[in-house]
């Protein structure tokens, strides 16, 4: 998600980038089209209003007009707008378990939203990172196989789920998972509540009496992003009747638009604390509002890629070729280890997503040949080679084409089109490593 509006926001930028001053002018032009890309991307109104005001209040007169880049600026402030209006740089994210155990966690939301998937995620997490027991409860009696649903989620995550009894209300079996934690020294006890498929008084009135009996520190609205405006009314509504602490956006991972978290957290005040970002378990992120803000507008989401990256790389392998790359050696053995890296980072669709600047190129060359079959077919034509090929692809001669091609399972030119990359890039190194002593000489700004 959020990658519409990237693009756009870009795209207004580059424009801003290619001059040298910029008149008042300009920066309206240039907020004209940031208001209809924040609308477009699905945020409110008047949250989209706000912001605009905000930016042209810091950025017409001194900041921008006076300064050398002004684009640079106009993007920095944009860009802490968005990150103010996110929920601010450090804000909290993640869920507060400060409050003596048992720390009761009440999860709303409507019905579908992802809210008893969200229910095991949180407890797979504070089971295995924080690790805490915690006891799953679910109090949906309306849907007859839903306690069966967290039970068996809770079975898959070896968490514990309090014991199923028919026939009870929703305040009984919350009093029952108190009672329970309490008895058995649980740390978290998380109370999955009966959803809704639109907002009914019915039903709120159930879910506002068992926060009232329940008194959770944590009342997470469950919210799929995919919704957009509809995500934002039932945030409204469920905060003025029942009242949330923090927001849980689901579906991150489709190709919603990322206005609606814009616009939730405006709109309710309450914090947005975690990303579902797929069916699995595992896939369950921390909301970040400057890596968030810094994805919109195409600045990349540098921490994430290192955090990735860090979890990911062989670091003492990385550091044995940065070392050789360093004395001008890359062969294509250095290479295939580095297709492998790339492959072990999982998709590079995601990669690039999180790189700055390539919001474009990504779109540019979505489907040509950025597919991850190409770099598995490289690391193919590489295994087919012989070492000493390897070491030195110069001896390579066309009948040894035809049987590496052949081994591989590819044609004579893809093989042809390896080696020249390579090539490219062993050039691209011996340039980059001749910069990059200048640099140093020169005190690391060359
Ligand atoms: P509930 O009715 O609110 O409890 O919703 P569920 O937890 O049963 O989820 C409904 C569907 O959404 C299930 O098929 C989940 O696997 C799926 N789902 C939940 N969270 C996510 C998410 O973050 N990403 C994706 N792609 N699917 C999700």
């Amino acid at each position: 998600m959020f990658e519409g509006l990237s693009g756009k926001l870009t795209a207004v930028f580059d424009r801003l980038r290619g001059r040298g001053a910029l008149s008042e002018e300009d920066v309206s032009a240039a907020l004209r089209e940031v208001r209809v890309a924040l609308l477009e991307a699905d945020v409110a109104l008047p949250v989209a209003r706000d912001l605009i005001n905000k930016v042209r209040e810091r950025a017409v007169g001194q900041e921008v007009i006076r300064s050398v880049a002004p684009g640079q600026q106009v993007v920095k402030i944009v860009n802490d707008a968005l990150v103010e209006a996110l929920g601010g740089a450090g804000a909290p994210t993640g869920i507060d378990l400060n409050a003596p155990a048992p720390v009761a966690i009440l999860m709303v939301g409507l019905q579908g939203s992802g809210k008893t998937t969200s229910s095991g995620k949180i407890a797979l997490r504070l089971k295995n990172r924080d690790r805490k027991k915690v006891l799953l409860a679910s109090l949906d009696v309306h849907r007859p196989a839903a306690q069966q649903q967290l039970a068996t989620l809770a079975n898959q995550t070896g968490v514990t789920s309090l014991p199923i009894i028919p026939f009870q209300t929703p305040l009984e079996i919350a009093a029952r998972a108190l009672d329970t934690a309490k008895r058995e020294l649980y740390d978290v006890v998380i109370l999955d509540t009966a959803g809704r498929l639109a907002i009914d008084e019915a039903l709120m009135a159930e879910v506002a009496e068992v926060k009232r009996f329940a008194t959770p520190h944590e009342t997470l609205l469950v919210v799929d992003a995919m919704t957009g405006q509809d995500a934002v009314n039932t945030a409204r509504e469920f905060h003025e009747k029942v009242g949330v602490t923090g927001i849980v956006m689901t579906r991150v991972d489709g190709d919603a638009r990322g206005g609606a978290a814009l616009s939730m957290r405006a709109v309710t005040g309450a914090p947005i604390k975690l990303l579902g970002a797929g069916e699995k378990l595992d896939a369950l992120e921390d909301f970040h509002p400057e890596r968030i803000a810094g994805r919109i507008l195409g600045m990349g989401d540098i921490v994430s890629l290192v955090e990735k990256a860090a979890a990911t790389i062989d670091q003492a392998e990385a550091e044995k070729l940065a070392a050789r790359m360093q004395k001008g050696i890359f062969t294509l053995e250095d290479y295939a280890k580095q297709l492998e890296q790339i492959g072990k980072m999982g998709s590079l669709q995601g990669i690039l997503g999180m790189l700055p600047g390539v919001g474009k190129i990504k779109q540019q060359m979505a489907g040509a040949n950025l597919d991850e079959s190409i770099l598995k077919r490289q690391a193919a034509i590489i295994s087919s080679m012989t070492a000493k090929e390897r070491r030195a692809p110069d001896i390579i001669k066309a009948s040894r084409k035809k049987r590496i091609a052949a081994g591989s399972g590819v044609q004579v030119q893809d093989v042809n089109r390896l080696l020249k990359q390579f090539d490219d890039m062993s050039a691209m190194m011996k340039r980059m490593n001749k910069l990059g002593q200048k640099g140093l000489m020169r005190g690391g700004l060359g």
